[in-house]
């Protein structure tokens, strides 16, 4: 793709800005290596993201390089991105910060499960009173997500099925909106900022109240396939004598190994992992039976998705963590017991690091995409309520 010099400018500001922001704080002198680009280069891009607003700078950063010390280059925490949760039981709008700090967050409790409708209109109020310079909203459902267009193809535990999603909040807010599926987000969520960071090949499941979600990285990207469906996992076949699962097929990994028989055998409150943890460690014949049945399924689905993706590292969240946890490098060799060799050779399994933070993290993620795509226009994403983001043209270059 040939661009002029203005163009090329920006896309290296957006490097500059991206590092920035999902390395942390950084130096310019880092800056200057991350990006192989000449000093003066850094120095301009670096002094266009401040004049933005996008980044600041300190001279606070002599202990990390050699000679003279480098400015230490942040990024701005009053430029924010709308994260946004739909669960069966409440909406959570968050305002997570350029640096990654979460800087407010509100939940609404619903009585029943919420409607698409009902989730725009909630979501859509909870933003009436927005940060200045919010640029963008992206939210997170726990189901299969056309990314195209943020149409929620089945979300089975809140019951929508083809429900436009992006479309009308992004009609409501006059914002940008992207939709995703919520284990998509995790994963890249802890690619980003936790026990992935830094790793280019990864598997992520999360187990949560309403089944296993799955998400994968690879070649240091975001699987997404044809239509953003990519990495369901839970819905891997992983035993013919399984229970019918609620997709219609039988054996699924979210059925084979779920919270629900954990806590059905364990007697603890559905949502308190740490009892659950207590629970198993105090073990008993019956939770260990369940116990080690559970660790076979996820062996199994691990071990198919592993040959498929050769990750370097697989990341266990939610009910699946605290089993890891309980268990320990049971998992690892129940998958190597049945692997090829070098499948598995340097694979890790490790535990989710980043907690109930993991889907802001990831929804902020999606919310700041057009920002970070190209740093100039956050005077035109932070314009409002004129005109929505896909009517403005972005003015040429001067
Ligand atoms: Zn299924």
């Amino acid at each position: 793709m040939q661009r002029d010099t203005p163009a090329g400018g920006n896309r290296n500001t957006a490097r500059v800005l991206r590092l920035v922001h999902q390395e942390g704080p950084l130096t310019r002198a880092d800056l200057t290596r991350a990006t192989g680009l000449n000093r003066s280069t850094t120095l301009a891009l670096v002094g266009e993201l401040v004049e933005l607003g996008l980044a600041s700078e300190t001279e606070d950063g002599a202990a990390t390089g050699v000679g003279r010390p480098s400015p230490v280059v942040r990024a701005s925490a009053d430029v924010v991105a709308a994260a946004v949760t739909v669960e069966i039981d409440a909406v959570t709008v968050a305002m997570v910060g350029l640096d990654g700090s979460i800087r407010s967050r509100v939940t609404e409790h619903t009585d029943d499960r919420p409607t698409a409708d009902e989730a725009v209109q909630i979501v859509a109020r909870l933003l009436d009173e927005r940060p200045a310079r919010l640029v963008g909203v992206g939210v997170s459902i726990p189901g299969t997500v056309r990314v195209e267009d943020g149409l929620v193809r089945d979300a089975p535990h809140l019951g929508w099925r083809d429900e436009p999603f992006a479309a009308p909040l992004a009609g409501a807010t006059g914002l940008p909106v992207r939709v995703a599926n919520d284990a998509n987000l995790g994963a890249w969520a802890e690619r980003l900022y936790g026990s992935g960071r830094g790793v280019s090949d990864l598997v992520y499941l999360n187990g949560g109240a309403s089944g296993i979600g799955g998400g994968v990285i690879s070649a240091g990207q975001p699987l997404s396939g044809a239509d953003g469906y990519a990495g369901e996992l839970g819905h891997t076949f992983v035993a013919d004598n399984g229970i019918r699962c609620h997709c219609g097929a039988i054996g699924c990994l979210e059925t084979e190994a779920s919270r629900a028989s954990l806590v059905a055998v364990t007697g603890v409150p559905a949502d308190d992992l740490p009892a659950l943890a207590e629970a198993l460690a105090a073990g008993g014949p019956e939770v260990d039976r369940v116990v080690d049945r559970q660790v076979a399924a996820l062996a199994t689905g691990l071990r198919n998705a592993i040959h498929t993706v050769n990750p370097e590292v697989v990341v266990l969240g939610g009910f699946l963590g605290v089993l890891l946890g309980h268990v320990g490098d049971r998992v690892l060799e129940a998958v190597r017991a049945q692997s090829m060799a070098a499948m598995v050779d340097r694979v890790r399994i490790v535990p989710a690091e980043l907690g109930s933070d993991v889907l802001l993290r990831g929804a902020a993620e999606i919310g700041f995409r057009e920002l970070l795509d190209d740093p100039a226009r956050i005077h035109a994403l932070t314009e409002r309520p004129t005109a929505r983001p896909s009517e403005r043209q972005k003015a040429g270059t001067p």
